[in-house]
């Protein structure tokens, strides 16, 4: 039997002499106060078992690891109608690029840039009279823990700063690709984002992804197994910003990351990973949390490839 926690506490130490490399999110005050030099990692496997090693207590946004849930639930409620007003294709610029959008008449390269995300969160608001609670919801059924709550300050740091996203949002908007009024929904974006919580508990909000859509906490099918795929195939080209290549490359799993430092990654039929480290590459993506996902594909053989 595999010795997971043994193996999670080698990558801990691993890791060590390369905690402080990278930079923290400086776009918003309150994710410029996170401090360099932490680190967590938690696997949920498809039998349920959870292990965490390293800064387990430790609390971050889930940010861009967001986008996957609000995919998540659109899809539920959408089914292939959503790809009318978002694309699949890996877009190779920066998570808050505009400059494709303009090009592309309205349509985001896909669902993991903020554009992309952003206009999921309108179908989403079409859908659903309170969503943050209905997001919130399902992070708390998934994870098991009902006091998961939002990061009040880091929400309204985003909103404060929003100019670049509600710039995306307004240029949808002239090419009709936008429902809601766009203040409202980003507010919803940024509640999103700042959805606050621990290694362990964003591993098991992610279990369905490896496990054919059912969520291992509470047996629910959160999405059907043929959309999961999908979905994963999707994180793999586009999860990681514009480095997607570079990590399926040195990893070789479907992932996404976040700017908070949290990346997740999935091994179909297996588990599900959660890593975070608050240090920043150029692209945005956690230093500490890819090499500790490289270390772990090459410890556990888990490279879908
Ligand atoms: N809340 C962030 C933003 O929209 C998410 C960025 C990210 O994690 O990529 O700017």
């Amino acid at each position: 039997m595999t010795d997971y926690q043994s193996i999670l506490e080698r990558t801990v130490r691993h890791v060590q002499p390369i905690l402080h490399h990278g930079k923290v999110a400086d776009y918003i005050p309150a994710l410029a106060e996170q401090q360099l030099g932490q680190f967590a990692i938690a696997i949920q496997t498809q039998s349920g078992d959870t292990y965490s090693a390293g800064d387990c207590e430790a609390k971050f946004t889930v940010q861009s690891v967001s986008k996957v849930m609000t995919l998540t639930l659109a899809l539920q409620r959408y089914g292939d109608e959503l790809w009318h007003r978002v694309g699949k294709e890996p877009s190779g610029t920066a998570f808050n690029s505009l400059t494709q959008l303009e090009f592309e008449n309205g349509i985001p390269r896909n669902p993991f840039i903020n554009a992309g995300a952003i206009v999921t969160c309108d179908a989403l608001y079409s859908r659903l009279s309170a969503p943050i609670h209905t997001m919130l919801e399902s992070y708390r059924m998934q994870t098991g823990n009902p006091k998961l709550g939002v990061n009040k300050v880091v929400a309204q740091s985003e909103y404060e700063h929003r100019y670049r996203n509600a710039a995306m949002a307004y240029l949808m908007k002239s090419f009709g690709n936008f429902n809601n009024e766009v203040e409202e929904v980003l507010w919803s974006y940024f509640n999103f984002c700042a959805i606050e919580l621990n290694a362990a508990e964003l591993a098991k909000c992610f279990s369905y992804l490896s496990n054919g859509g059912v969520c291992t906490q509470t047996q629910q099918q959160i999405l059907p197994a043929k959309q999961i795929k999908q979905l994963n195939s999707l994180l793999f080209t586009s999860g990681l910003y514009d480095a997607a290549g570079d990590f399926g490359y040195r990893v070789g799993m479907p992932g996404k990351s976040g700017v908070s430092g949290a990346i997740i990654a999935v091994v179909p039929g297996r588990f599900t990973i959660a890593v975070w480290s608050p240090g920043l590459d150029k692209v945005g993506n956690s230093v500490a949390g890819i090499a500790a996902l490289e270390f772990l594909a090459e410890e556990l053989g888990t490279a879908i490839f």
